[in-house]
């Protein structure tokens, strides 16, 4: 086995990634190696650096330095520059390091999956952080007719709402509820997906809706992985839900893509996803 591939952060150790990305790897009978590299902010520089070495392939790039690796880099694709973060790096043959984020269009992957195209939807989303950045840019760049941010802290979801504006080309309706807005319930009612983008249920104890906000002809996206008490509710209530490990999952099909330019063997990926997350927990 040679090592080619990587996980930058800090911390990696929880992550479900090498077990997927090498049942890819072996799919094609191929002798790379996926592993963890976990990374403080003071060697980021060093660890990326030393994928510009021939027979790298690149990385994978997660909390706490998808931003912070941006300057590092040569190049970044439109969705990295539009969300300003990376979470894949590829090396060409010259050494030369491209940022990628696959998060972007691993999240529309996911929702083909579910067998819902977002162009002329209305969504709403829950949360103004990292994740939701990538689902916010996502689905305004698929069309979505309307994007709902909800957020406990206003000020992050204004400012993303600023950033979605500042890049996109067509006008979609765009707008900040509270998490207590008496509006909500209406716009949830109004909405054809509701994606869960904060760290609400990462416990599987809380949710952070309550059931009577559920409508059975709405696609419930978790991005947690596994089962949350907010797609349990959405079960019973009849909603067509989806976990975040379909996201991983697309995220890395994206990656191995790029890194190769092979296709990503999704359903061995996803399988063996699912294996690792079981045992994990
Ligand atoms: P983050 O940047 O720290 O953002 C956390 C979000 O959760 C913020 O909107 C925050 O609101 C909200 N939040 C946290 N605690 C809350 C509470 N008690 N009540 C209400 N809102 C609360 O984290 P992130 O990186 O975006 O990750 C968010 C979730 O997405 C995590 O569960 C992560 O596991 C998941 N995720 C999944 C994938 C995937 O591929 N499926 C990828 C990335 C992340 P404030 O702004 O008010 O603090």
């Amino acid at each position: 086995m040679i090592t080619t591939v990587g996980l930058i952060g800090e911390p990696v150790a929880h992550s479900v990634s090498p077990a997927f990305q090498n049942a890819a790897f072996r799919h094609y009978g191929l002798a790379d190696q996926y592993v963890l590299w976990p990374t403080p902010l003071a060697e980021l520089e060093d660890r990326v650096n030393k994928l510009r070495v021939e027979g790298m392939r690149g990385a994978n790039v997660t909390l706490p330095h998808k931003m912070a690796v941006l300057p590092l880099l040569d190049e970044l694709d439109a969705a990295a520059a539009a969300v300003e973060a990376v979470n894949t790096i590829v090396r060409d043959e010259t050494g030369r390091l491209r940022g990628l984020n696959t998060d972007v269009p691993g999240f529309l992957r996911s929702l083909t999956t579910a067998g819902v195209d977002p162009t002329n939807t209305h969504c709403v989303m829950l949360g103004a952080g990292g994740a939701a950045r990538a689902v916010a840019f996502a689905l305004i760049d698929a069309g979505a007719q309307s994007l709902t941010i909800v957020n406990r802290t206003p000020e992050r979801a204004e400012a993303l709402l600023a950033d979605v504006l500042a890049v996109i080309e067509h006008e979609p309706k765009l707008r900040f509820l509270g998490l207590n807005d008496s509006d909500l319930q209406h716009v949830i009612a109004e909405a054809t997906i509701l994606i869960n983008a904060t760290s609400v249920g990462l416990d599987k104890q809380t949710s952070p809706l309550s059931m009577e906000f559920i409508e059975p002809h709405l696609l419930v996206v978790d991005l947690i992985y596994g089962k949350t008490p907010l797609l349990e509710m959405a079960e019973q209530r009849g909603a067509q839900t989806q976990d975040g490990l379909e996201m991983l999952v697309q995220q890395g099909a994206l990656a191995f893509e790029a890194w190769t330019g092979l296709d990503a063997p999704v359903d061995i990926m996803r399988i063996a996803a699912q294996q690792a997350l079981e045992e994990r927990t």
